[in-house]
């Protein structure tokens, strides 16, 4: 009994303390995230600040493992970490040969990023089934 009752204590207590986890390493990844945007949209030049900061907040997703929302994640290269805006760094064209897709390729490395387009695909992780919430709020909500 009494071990039992000490872990459940124990258990609140934990998930009191963590409303948020990592609250503080995705407000960073945000602000890194903005501010190579910015920095991109003043000084289209300035790539290696650029790729810095999306270096920086990859490493932090990286080291505490957490999971880079995948609109966001579809405008960095993964080959040289630069933020792909096209017709600026990246070039975007829509082929349709085999499956329908869009091809973004970065002007920098030449990595390339296919996705598809066609109407039946869906994203896995749009389906909202297969979501599960981070934080103990918003599963209270649901
Ligand atoms: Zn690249």
């Amino acid at each position: 009994m009494a071990p039992l009752a000490k872990q459940t204590k124990v258990r609140k207590w934990y998930q009191g303390k963590r409303k948020h986890p990592y609250k503080d390493a995705f407000q960073r990844m945000n602000f890194l995230y903005q501010a190579a945007h910015l920095t991109l949209k003043q000084d289209p030049e300035n790539e290696e600040l650029v790729r810095f900061y999306i270096h920086t907040m990859r490493m932090i997703a990286q080291r505490l493992v957490l999971r880079i929302e995948p609109e966001i994640k579809r405008t960095i290269c993964k080959k040289c970490s630069l933020l792909l805006v096209p017709g600026i760094t990246a070039i975007t064209r829509i082929r349709g040969k085999r499956e329908h897709h869009r091809v973004v390729t970065c002007k920098s490395c030449g990595q390339v990023k296919r996705f598809n387009t066609g109407a039946n695909h869906t994203l896995w992780s749009d389906i909202p089934n297969a979501r599960i919430s981070m934080f103990t709020e918003d599963k209270a909500q649901s």
